[in-house]
């Protein structure tokens, strides 16, 4: 069924997570020692995306400038 759950967020979001988390976590997803804020450009719309990344977990936040585009939180 996972057709059904498909949305247009979930390629360009996993996408934006990737890079993030190739930038700041280590092959395991260990997270970095401190919290780490940034931005990337935007994997849907080229905007602007605020992220945020947990010390060793290693979870990630995001937000696009864009109204509707893309927003995540991994819990
Ligand atoms: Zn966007």
């Amino acid at each position: 069924m996972t057709t059904v759950l498909w949305n247009s967020q979930v390629g360009p979001r996993s996408r934006a997570m990737g890079v993030i988390k190739r930038q700041h976590c280590d092959a395991q997803g260990i997270g970095p020692a401190a919290p780490v804020s940034g931005a990337i450009a935007c994997t849907k719309c080229k905007g602007n995306i605020k992220f945020t990344v947990q010390a060793r977990s290693g979870l990630t936040t995001g937000r696009c400038s864009t109204a509707g585009c893309l927003t995540w939180k991994e819990s």
